[in-house]
């Protein structure tokens, strides 16, 4: 007999009645305001040609690294999920058997996010009601490939049922942009604009620097191989993305390090860069200095700028030989704010035009650096909990070590950062049950009173993104 799966209404709701009922009324107010997802990695050619998705596997699980990282954690080859090689060399293309495969693994996820995740998914998405296991992985197949061939399940009518106001996806500067602008033009009132992610132009160490650096030339006719050909190239980009809607830059450097040279210094390290001549601390040094650079842009042109710092990318490097990027193998790694971001906030620290937005994968510096930064600077807040701790536990965290000194308002709301476009409401409901709960603590202890609670309830569900990314 299959289980029953259903969704528990009062899920993530804290475990005391008096606090719980509070958690309840607040939940209740929030619930249904539209999304905003303001940072994320959805593929702008949904929405652009609105064709249906394919099957369940190629929706639910090939593109989905927290998905298949799990499995392959467990013995699963990547193979065998149908994760296509670089080398190509065969994988499974059989997307039952694929589906079957993560079906009769699907218990690995106790516990984690994902399956919440994906539960409300097949609940609320799919109407399933039976729990996913090797027994009903063909019914869910079927039931999901079926849904996926009607109308109601293209991208366009599922972004209007999520009751998505406004999504970001995010591209490199060499991106042509055609998607957004296909949207724009057809006359579909669904808001997608894009984000401008220059790891490839700025970070000496991307695969393709330099080819990429002479695309950015080609596509701006400016010369690049000289440094401020190269600057006015960057800010070239910049205003076209900002003319298809972008608000906001993202920066995924390895660390947080800034550096503040002068324009002689910085040029004379370009040209070591551009001469292939330059050591590990120089890239480094470059990276930081190049961050700087966009801060003054975002000054000039109002961008505001993400920097999401501390992943150690392609971690398994025989992975990475044979899949590429992107396939599970990032890893957290140790990073350090309050020396790496002062050249860069000895000179812009204070500008009230500049906006910027810190997120973390080393949570040990929630209260010890990023928390006091935020509680000061008036150019910096802070981003949601992100990635690993995109999750209940990791927001009560955030939420717990960095309130009492940043307060409320030196956040963001919430982000999905999500490549999963299906679960977008799932994870936004999970943010929203959880401040809830953490607001109700605060009522329950007397430190705040209801209607306050009730009024920031709104501020993280919603408010705050739309004013902290300029919607
Ligand atoms: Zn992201």
């Amino acid at each position: 007999m299959a289980k029953v799966l259903r969704l528990n209404p009062d899920r993530l709701f804290p475990a005391n009645e008096q606090t719980r009922a509070i958690a309840r009324r607040l939940y209740q107010s929030v619930a249904k305001l539209p999304i905003l997802s303001p940072h994320g990695h959805t593929d702008p050619s949904w929405f652009a040609e609105n064709q249906p998705f394919g099957n369940p596997a190629e929706l639910l699980i090939t593109p989905d690294h927290y998905v298949f990282r799990m499995l392959y954690s467990q013995g699963v080859a990547l193979e065998d999920l149908g994760i296509p090689t670089q080398d190509g060399t065969p994988v499974e293309t059989d997307s039952r058997k694929i589906w079957q495969i993560f079906a009769e693994h699907y218990y690995l996820f106790r516990g984690t996010p994902s399956r919440m995740w994906l539960d409300h998914v097949f609940t609320d998405v799919f109407g399933l009601d039976v729990v996913l296991d090797g027994e009903t992985a063909e019914h869910y197949y079927n039931h999901i490939d079926a849904a996926l061939k009607t109308e109601a399940f293209r991208p366009r009518a599922l972004f209007e049922r999520f009751n998505i106001e406004l999504i970001a996806t995010t591209e490199s500067p060499l991106n042509d942009l055609r998607h957004h602008k296909a949207i724009v033009e057809s006359g579909w009132k669904g808001r997608v604009i894009t984000a401008f992610r220059p790891d490839n132009v700025l970070d000496p160490d991307f695969e393709g620097f330099h080819s990429n650096v002479a695309y950015l030339g080609e596509l701006t006719a400016e010369n690049t191989s000289v440094y401020t050909g190269y600057l006015n190239a960057l800010r070239k980009r910049r205003a076209f993305f900002k003319s298809m809607g972008a608000t906001s830059t993202d920066h995924g450097h390895p660390t947080a390090c800034t550096s503040n040279l002068s324009d002689e210094e910085a040029e004379a390290l370009f040209n070591k860069v551009m001469a292939d001549d330059f050591s590990a601390a120089e890239a480094e040094t470059f990276r930081g200095q190049m961050l700087t650079e966009m801060a003054a842009m975002s000054i000039e042109d109002g961008l505001v700028m993400q920097i999401h710092p501390g992943a150690f990318r392609n971690h398994n490097q025989q992975l990475f030989e044979r899949w590429g990027r992107d396939k599970g193998a990032d890893i957290p790694s140790q990073t350090e704010y309050v020396r790496a971001l002062k050249p860069l906030l000895d000179k812009f620290g204070n500008n009230p035009n500049l906006n910027i937005i810190l997120f973390t994968l080393d949570e040990t510096n929630y209260s010890r650096e990023l928390a006091p930064l935020a509680g000061h600077y008036p150019s910096l807040k802070l981003g949601p909990s992100w990635w690993f701790h995109d999750s209940p536990e990791g927001m009560r965290r955030f939420r717990q070590q960095v309130t009492e000194t940043a307060g409320f308002y030196n956040t963001v709301g919430f982000n999905d950062d999500t490549r999963a476009f299906l679960s977008i409401p799932a994870r936004h409901d999970v943010a929203r049950r959880m401040d809830c709960s953490f607001l109700a603590e605060l009522v329950i202890d007397h430190r705040i009173e209801e209607d306050e609670a009730f009024e920031l309830a709104a501020d993280l569900a919603y408010n705050f993104a739309k004013k902290a990314y300029k919607l």
